[in-house]
């Protein structure tokens, strides 16, 4: 999480009907900040609002200048969403997701007046908006299609520059992975991350992103066969060898992630929270 590129712009027209207004939350977790979008001109569509911030909700109807009808959310972690329930407070808009989990770092305030299901559309200005499920960071991540552009919206299901925090129960590998050659079945001309700038070669991102968890799972693969019976934190030396010690923490989360993953594929066993591979 510490490879964003420069600044970034703080207000930028991406494409016809395509804004992106970015946040004031920058930090180690958010790289420059989160970015949110506004779709359509006449009447406009607002993409993950972020944390509650009054200058960036004040900022948001300003430059929507149309009135703001719905608020979408790519998921309920507290630096994407929190912002929507005050901005459809002030404006009266639709909130339209899925509903928050139990658990931590979830952002409780989230109801929305519609659920998302796969393939659901939404018509704003003369564009359609379409949902696509995308479990794995968050188990209700949810990316947003623009049909016209064939941009997808993503949330922090991709991110700019970075890889991207998967922790259990909420977080889940496999389905993070299945999340992320769905994407590709789009052929998608750019991503849109909700941290970041525009990704114009989707391909190559996804690809490397996956490349980049099957590695890290092999070496997890590795270091269980030669280091029987550890637990996940005992493991995460001999995984995450290149990861500074401060960052031990996340680092098992995420091999937990990973664990979690190879158990479910049947090649690895915990037995009293010591996990073993299976030969
Ligand atoms: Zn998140």
């Amino acid at each position: 999480m510490t490879a964003f590129g420069p600044t970034m712009p703080a207000f930028s027209e991406l494409a016809p009907g395509v804004r992106r207004l970015l946040a004031p939350n920058p930090s180690m977790m958010t790289g420059p900040g989160t970015n949110t979008y506004l779709f359509g001109s006449n009447e406009v569509a607002v993409l993950d609002p972020g944390p509650v911030i009054d200058s960036h909700i004040a900022t948001l109807q300003e430059v929507a200048g149309a009135p703001i009808r719905w608020v979408l959310v790519t998921h309920t972690h507290p630096d994407h969403s929190p912002a929507a329930a005050e901005l459809a407070k002030q404006t009266g808009a639709e909130l339209l997701g899925r509903p928050a989990p139990e658990g931590k770092h979830q952002d409780m305030t989230f109801v929305p007046d519609r659920v998302l299901d796969d393939g659901d559309r939404l018509a704003v200005d003369g564009v359609e908006i379409e949902a696509i499920q995308t479990p794995g960071h968050a188990s209700n991540h949810v990316c947003y299609r623009q049909t016209e552009l064939n941009w997808i919206f993503t949330g922090d299901h991709v991110i700019d520059g970075s890889t991207v925090v998967i922790d259990p129960p909420d977080g889940n590998m496999k389905d993070y992975l299945v999340s992320l050659a769905r994407l590709k079945e789009f052929q998608p001309a750019a991503l849109a991350p909700g941290h970041g700038e525009l990704i114009h070669d989707p391909d190559r991102s996804i690809d490397w992103i996956i490349d980049h968890r099957l590695e890290r799972e092999a070496q997890v693969v590795a270091a269980i066969k030669a280091n029987p019976g550890l637990t996940t934190m005992e493991l995460v030396a001999h995984v995450y060898k290149d990861v500074d010690q401060k960052l031990y923490g996340w680092a098992e989360r995420s091999l937990l992630a990973h664990l979690l993953k190879l158990e479910d594929d049947g090649a690895a066993i915990q037995e009293t929270k010591r996990w073993s591979a299976i030969l």
